[in-house]
């Protein structure tokens, strides 16, 4: 497996220790399978929780088993974090509020997870000499120039006016109110303060910016393995709708557009990132795909074929319902207009590009959720209600 591994310049890659916060998450999941599969590297896996990465710490005699170890602890209050940074040669700070249901409803608990609580694993990577990989959000960029001109304006065509590009877009949020923007603007702070701390304390760092990532183990089904009245994101919501056979809720008219990438693709990229620090460090890196754009109202019609697919049931009559933003997730919403990323830093330093078709990555996607969730959904729904 791992011997005569080499990196992008054809040098052999040493087998390293990753400290990974945030590694039972659904991100940190996908990462530990591959790192574990396919490398010879050893994971430092420092969660909360560890239901997603259960299947690769036990039984211990997984052909992995020394190379994986669960700590469970939490980032804002631990002392054992600073010595499990200085074990490892490689830091990877996945840790974070990041659900949008949160920003507007939980904006401090949103700023401090993404601010305050990333502060010290900065802070001991760069006084212990250690590279650091960080998770920000293709959020910071905010709203495109584009939305703000006239609707008939044929500039809204001009990808000048609505790529995303890292070392030139500027980042646009709403006003204070809008407390969406909670998340993108404590995003947004990090990444400025690992970006000086690399100008002025020589950090290495990465910082990489997913666009809407999706595949299997994300987030949760409510009421199944996650609470009953919480609000994941939309693949989780839009799953959540057809296994219990209820119209998919479009949130101010399903308009806003996103590109959506297959997990696996993604992690493609995180990898070289790791393994090629020479051409990754000092980068900020969009990771997504821009040939998988939908409006959200398409995401909803493609993904209700899909699992009429691979459920082998029937589609609703009514497949979509409006919704406002204000009743779906109150006071203080807003959203993104358009998300495409701009693949030219990434190409250049990494060779990277995603494969994946979205009708694809939903099929494998949704065999995965019918497989994992729909016996589940159809014993919870069938028991009788307590009075
Ligand atoms: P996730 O919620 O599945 O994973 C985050 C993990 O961090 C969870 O397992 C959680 O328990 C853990 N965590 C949070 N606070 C912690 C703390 N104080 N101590 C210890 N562990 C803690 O989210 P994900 O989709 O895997 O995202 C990972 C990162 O990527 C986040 O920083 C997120 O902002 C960023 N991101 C992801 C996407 C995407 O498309 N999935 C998009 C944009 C940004
Ligand atoms: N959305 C929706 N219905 C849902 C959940 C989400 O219409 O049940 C919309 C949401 O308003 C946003 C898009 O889907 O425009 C993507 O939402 P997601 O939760 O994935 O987060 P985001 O891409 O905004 O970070």
């Amino acid at each position: 497996m791992a011997s005569g591994r080499v990196d992008l310049d054809g040098n052999p890659i040493r087998p390293i220790t990753i400290c990974m916060i945030g590694a039972g998450g659904f991100i940190g999941s996908h990462l530990c399978e591959k790192l574990m599969a396919e490398t010879p590297h050893k994971v430092l896996a420092v969660d909360v929780y560890n239901d997603k990465i259960k299947h690769l710490l036990e039984p211990s005699s997984l052909p992995w088993a020394d190379r994986i170890q669960f700590h469970r602890l939490n980032i804002k209050n631990d002392s054992r974090l600073e010595g499990l940074i200085r074990m490892a040669d490689l830091t990877i700070n996945l840790a974070a509020i990041c659900t949008p249901a949160d920003y507007n409803t939980r904006p401090l608990d949103t700023i401090y997870s993404n601010f305050i609580d990333a502060l010290p694993v900065v802070k001991y990577c760069s006084e212990n000499g250690k590279r650091l990989i960080h998770f920000s959000t293709c959020e910071v960029y905010g709203k495109t120039i584009g939305c703000f001109l006239p609707k008939d304006s044929p500039l809204r065509q001009d990808p000048a006016y609505y790529v995303l590009k890292e070392d030139d877009s500027p980042c646009i949020f709403g006003s204070i109110e809008k407390q969406r923007w909670s998340y993108a603007c404590a995003k947004q702070l990090i990444e400025r303060l690992i970006y000086a701390e690399g100008a002025e304390n020589g950090l290495e760092f990465t910082i990489v910016r997913p666009f809407n990532w999706i595949g299997p183990r994300m987030d949760f089904i409510p009421g199944i393995d996650g609470p009953s009245e919480g609000v994941p994101r939309v693949l989780a919501c839009f799953s959540n709708n057809l296994l219990r056979r209820e119209s998919l809720k479009l949130v101010d008219g399903g308009q806003s557009q996103r590109t959506f990438v297959y997990i696996k693709d993604a992690i493609e990229a995180v990898l070289l990132m790791i393994e090629n620090p020479a051409r990754a460090n000092g980068q900020i890196f969009n990771v997504g795909n821009p040939n998988n754009e939908v409006t959200v109202r398409q995401l909803a019609e493609m993904m209700t074929q899909v699992y009429s697919k691979v459920s082998g049931e029937p589609p609703l009559d009514m497949p979509t319902v409006d919704v406002s933003s204000k009743e779906f997730y109150g006071e203080g919403y807003d959203d993104s207009d358009k998300r495409i990323p701009d693949m030219t830093i990434i190409n250049r330093q990494l060779g990277w590009n995603p494969k994946t078709s979205l009708w694809d990555l939903l099929e494998s996607t949704l065999t995965y959720q019918h497989r994992t969730y729909a016996e589940a959904i159809k014993k919870a729904t069938s028991k009788p209600v307590a009075s």
